[in-house]
């Protein structure tokens, strides 16, 4: 696919699924994220809401205990590791950081529990700088569809940043976690619904 193709099919997917952010407050977005880890969107949002209702800052969260946490984050899973990690990196950012989160991938990388992906998510959803945040959804979709062939998330971000322009690296993630979600299912894609059967690679060996 050519770069020029890539970049339509991108933009279209953008503007298919646009990114609506209710709040861009970096210290949220964070904790909420750590929280979506291995979860669906719909338990993310009751842990996160349980657990802000109730700490609503990181001065509060850094004194809880992790036991204090559970039943709030029960729902998101995985509820004992991340309330550890929840409040581990709450006193970090308190002690280190003055109670801001840092605005930089190698400071976000250093707090526990923290990846590439989340530190992406953060950078773009809670400070508009340009980040490309790459998921099972971004991964698989841009593997199948044929902007790249990597083996990595990782090699997968690199590989985007070359042709994406830089306004489409933040919405991407959004965007595209939408459309995996309702058409280009990990299973199963619908692809009587897509737009992009013209470009995509895994449709064209499908009719082969
Ligand atoms: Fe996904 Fe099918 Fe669309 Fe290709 S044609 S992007 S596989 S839904």
């Amino acid at each position: 696919m050519t770069k020029s193709q890539i970049v339509f099919i991108a933009r279209k997917i953008v503007e298919m699924f646009p990114n609506r952010f209710e709040n861009r407050d970096p210290f949220k977005i964070l904790i909420s994220t750590i929280l979506s880890q291995r979860t669906k969107d719909e338990n993310t949002a009751v842990a996160s809401e349980n657990l802000f209702r109730r700490y609503p800052t990181v001065e509060s969260l850094a004194k809880a205990s992790p036991q204090e946490l559970y039943d709030l984050i029960k729902p998101s899973g995985m509820y004992r590791q991340k309330a550890e990690r929840i409040i581990k990196i709450s006193k970090i950012i308190l002690e280190k950081y003055n109670g801001k989160v840092p605005a930089k991938l190698d400071e976000l990388l250093k707090l526990p529990g923290v990846g590439r992906k989340t530190a992406n998510i953060v950078l773009y959803q809670g400070f508009l700088i340009p980040a490309i945040a790459v998921d099972t959804h971004v991964h698989r979709i841009s593997n199948r569809i044929g902007f790249v062939i990597t083996k990595t998330p990782e090699q997968t971000e690199q590989e985007l940043s070359k042709v994406l322009p830089v306004e489409l690296w933040g919405p991407i993630n959004v965007s595209m976690v939408e459309f995996g979600k309702l058409i280009c299912r990990p299973r199963n894609p619908k692809c009587e619904e897509c737009p992009f059967t013209k470009g995509c690679k895994y449709y064209k060996s499908l009719k082969k």
